[in-house]
């Protein structure tokens, strides 16, 4: 079983080789790149030249690699149109991962946009089929639990589970859990993390769990607001966070930093500061 890993989120603009150089620069153990522009979802082109010679860095260093896929795609979306370019989008997502040599690509749950939840839900679950049945690779596609934002569906460990439950392709979804959404969305605190971890347990989550996004919150408890912070300097604060890099269940994932940064180059510091909270 591989060990936690202490990663960021890193820019892959100028090729995944030169990201995984600067994910050793700053002391990375595990990174995470968009497929393509975050705010977009036009297709990219794979320099699969750069992809090889990443990878095998990659693998040279031992370092883990998670995919995410762009904001802007809604698994949820009543429209025919918005459907057909989220599952082109997000089945090309998958292969840009597979040549990255990434263990899986996140993807945000649906928004039932006023059509309400249980609409929103089944609609989720009849895109995830449409693109899982395109896609026969070892990439999983990682659901993210949500804050709760808007129409935003996917917060509780419970849902999830019941999301992937109901997929024609259970065995190709997993999960990505992020502390700051979880938070938001009025899941866990210090208090509750006990909780949190056994029912991650009990419902088999646990087991589908491939990445830790790792954030501390603006945003109050249960405000249904995601607003990443940086570790110790929001509402969660670093002793209920510290709690993820300790506890045994979590000991084997990838716990990668999306807090807000004016440079990469921040990260450095604050990969130094989780390491001593682990200790
Ligand atoms: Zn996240
Ligand atoms: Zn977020």
């Amino acid at each position: 079983m591989n060990p936690l890993k202490i990663g960021c989120h890193i820019s892959v603009a100028k090729g995944l080789e030169h990201a995984v150089r600067r994910a050793l620069e700053l002391g990375a153990e595990s990174f995470q790149v968009f497929t393509k522009n975050p705010r977009g979802l036009r297709p990219k082109k794979v320099d699969y030249d750069d992809a090889e010679k990443g990878v095998a860095l990659m693998q040279k260093h031992d370092i883990t690699l998670v995919c995410h896929t762009p904001y802007i795609t809604n698994l949820s979306t009543p429209k025919p149109d918005l459907q057909e370019v989220t599952i082109r989008s997000i089945v090309e997502d998958l292969h840009i991962a597979e040549a990255y040599g990434a263990i899986g690509a996140v993807v945000h749950c649906g928004k039932h946009v006023g059509e309400g939840e249980e609409y929103g839900t089944n609609r989720m679950i009849e895109t995830l089929d449409l693109i899982l049945d395109q896609y026969e690779g070892p990439v999983k596609l990682l659901l993210e639990n949500t804050a709760g934002q808007g129409s935003e569906l996917g917060l509780s460990i419970d849902d999830l589970m019941k999301i992937r439950g109901a997929s024609k392709h259970p065995d190709k979804i997993g999960f990505c859990f992020d502390t700051c959404h979880s938070f938001a969305a009025g899941q866990w605190n210090l208090e509750s993390f006990g909780e949190l971890v056994k029912q991650m347990e009990h419902s088999g989550y646990l087991q589908q769990l491939a990445a830790i996004h790792f954030n501390d919150s603006k945003a109050p408890f249960d405000s249904k607001k995601d607003r990443h912070e940086k570790i110790g300097q929001g509402e969660i604060g670093s002793e209920a966070l510290a709690k993820f890099l300790t506890c045994d269940q979590f000991q084997h994932l990838p716990v990668i930093l999306e807090t807000p940064v004016n440079d990469e180059q921040e990260y450095a510091e604050e990969m130094v500061y989780l390491h001593e909270l682990r200790s």
